[in-house]
């Protein structure tokens, strides 16, 4: 297929290279030059707009936020008028997704779960929202990224409410785990022992294995998902509720913990860093 792929960080990048490998027709457009040089030595074409971008069978975003989509598609050389189908990966808000939606644009909501190291291997999941047509139109290029396509509805924000809940549960299960542990810590009793009991036993989700290593080795540099970006989606969670008038509670506090962690460790700690606010309280280093 004809496809074009505009955003090219940490997760783009290793998406447009899977739909090189797997022999479609890749145009990529960055907004800072340099990131797409792998991929045009890998045969991708670099377009100079993001409208030039979008004048195949299907155009992939996969930006940071809303803000950043909204340049992308509505901005001089924006891809809204353009012929390609616009398969939307970023996690933005219900909002936009309803938005973009009712555009004049054919669209499909395609956010993703699985982190860079899942992006290379081609293992992402999609949580894929739209017309059924236009997802079948997707199928080839899902095959390239992911290792399960989810369809979960006619209308595309349905997909962003799925994401954003995910990634609320994310960070619930980093918050109840930094806990755990700190307790445990504090009694005497290692985190790595922990950890290896509670996944051995009732908690064997690969959640709990991806962060709970993550909280046991300290380590939250370099970023696999930067926290700014979790507490952007923190927010936009918390939009979609104050929206349905779902009171969350828990929200208030992992929205809390990852300020806290930017606070503490910068803008370039990962958001499983969150943990380290549980720590800190409790006294410990
Ligand atoms: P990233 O490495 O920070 O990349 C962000 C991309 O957005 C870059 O290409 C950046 O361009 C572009 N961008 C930012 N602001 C822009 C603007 N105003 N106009 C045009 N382009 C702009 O982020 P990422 O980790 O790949 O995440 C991308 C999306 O995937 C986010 O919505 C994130 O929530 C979601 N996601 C991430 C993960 C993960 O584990 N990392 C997993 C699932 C979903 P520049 O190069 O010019 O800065």
């Amino acid at each position: 297929m004809k496809v074009g792929f505009i955003g090219l960080g940490q997760m783009g990048s290793a998406m447009a290279a899977n739909l090189v490998k797997a022999g479609h027709a890749v145009t990529v457009w960055n907004r800072s030059p340099g990131k797409d040089d792998a991929l045009v030595a890998a045969g991708a074409v670099l377009a100079d707009t993001p409208a030039a971008a979008a004048q195949g069978d299907v155009v992939m975003t996969m930006l940071a936020d809303d803000r950043a989509l909204e340049a992308v598609v509505f901005g001089e050389d924006g891809i809204l008028d353009c012929p390609a189908l616009h398969v939307s990966h970023s996690t933005i808000g219900v909002a936009l997704a309803d938005r973009l939606a009712g555009e004049r644009q054919r669209y499909v909501a395609a956010p993703v779960f699985g982190r860079p190291p899942a992006a290379e291997a081609g293992k992402l999941f999609v949580v894929a929202a739209g017309a059924d047509d236009l997802i079948d139109l997707c199928e080839p290029v899902f095959e390239a990224i992911a290792q399960r396509v989810f369809r979960v509805g006619t209308t595309p924000s349905a997909a962003n409410l799925v994401k954003l809940s995910g990634n609320f549960m994310i960070m619930a299960a980093v918050e109840a785990m930094a806990e755990a542990m700190t307790l445990a810590e504090k009694g005497g009793v290692d985190r790595a022992t922990l950890l290896e009991v509670l996944t051995g036993t009732l908690f064997s989700a690969p959640v709990y294995k991806t962060y709970g290593d993550m909280l046991v080795a300290d380590k939250f540099k370099p970023a696999g998902f930067a926290a700014p970006l979790g507490l952007k989606d923190m927010n936009l969670v918390d939009a979609a509720a104050g929206a349905s008038r779902t009171p969350m509670p828990l929200l208030g506090i992992v929205r809390d913990h990852l300020r806290t962690a930017i606070a503490l460790e910068g803008e370039d700690v990962d958001w499983a860093g969150a943990g380290l606010a549980v720590r800190r309280a409790a006294g410990l280093d």
